[in-house]
């Protein structure tokens, strides 16, 4: 995959993109990554790339000259160019992979107030990563490109995505690694008993517990076999009637 990355400030780029996996992925050439400076588009001598709003307020605006010197190449590849910002579709792990199946994407960071909104008819989809509104799209643009890269296939083992959280629909179930008891907290048996079976069947449970109580919205989409709805019946039934008293008539 390629990834082609429009800011006003490159240098925020350098370490999370040599670091991690995602700096291996850029190493290993599984996703290739290009950092363009917006300044290089600048106008005049002092490479400008802003002006006051028309109409007055506060704050600058990106003009739009820069803008376009910079998209219309990466869109004559064939990049698919998306704009960060807080008024585009939230981010989610089924955009994140539908993003991950393109062969090229170019990621435009915004500053100040924003873009002149005549270089949105450049930008091919807006992405935001949540209801609130940051100083530059560049943590927005690393958002993307960490989610959308570690599903490259080849960045990470395919096993260790496929319970991650919201891929199968649900939150992940509780992880545990050595010592086994460590002040008073002992790692739960099935986990220690080497009983594959009775491994996963409890990972289930872990993560349809973990979702019902956290994130019960998510069951409403999540793809959900019949034992996974007795499991919920009994988990809500648990959460109602926690000491298991309860009887019809009380
Ligand atoms: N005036 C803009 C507004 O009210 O939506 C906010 C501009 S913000 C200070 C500067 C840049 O940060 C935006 O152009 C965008 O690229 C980025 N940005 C800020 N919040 C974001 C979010 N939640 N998601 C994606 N990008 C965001």
């Amino acid at each position: 995959m390629r990834i082609d990355v429009v800011t006003l400030f490159p240098e925020l780029f350098d370490a999370p993109l040599r670091t991690g996996v995602i700096g291996r992925a850029v190493q290993s050439g599984l996703v290739r990554l290009d950092v363009h400076d917006l300044r290089e588009h600048g106008l005049g001598r002092h490479r400008s790339v802003d002006d006051y709003p028309y109409g007055g307020g506060a704050g600058m605006v990106l003009r739009p000259e820069p803008l376009f010197a910079a998209l219309e190449p990466l869109r004559r590849a064939g990049a698919i160019v998306i704009l960060l910002d807080a008024a585009g579709e939230r981010l989610t792990d089924a955009l994140a992979r539908e993003l991950a199946g393109l062969e090229h994407v170019a990621l435009v960071s915004g500053r100040y107030e924003g873009i002149d909104e005549r270089a949105r008819t450049l930008v091919d989809r807006e992405v935001s990563i949540g209801d609130y509104v940051l100083t530059g799209g560049e943590l927005p643009a690393l958002v993307v490109l960490d989610a959308v890269a570690r599903l490259v296939p080849g960045v990470i083992e395919a096993a260790s995505q496929q319970d991650d959280s919201f891929a199968n629909g649900l939150l992940e179930y509780p992880q545990y690694t050595r010592p086994e008891e460590f002040r008073g907290l002992r790692v739960p048996e099935v986990l220690l008993s080497g009983h594959h079976g009775e491994v996963d069947r409890w990972r289930r449970r872990e993560a349809l517990r973990r979702t019902l109580e956290r994130r019960p919205d998510l069951l409403v989409d999540a793809p959900l076999a019949e034992s996974d709805r007795t499991e919920l019946d009994h988990l809500r039934q648990q959460a109602s009637d926690p000491t298991g008293t309860r009887t019809d008539e009380t």
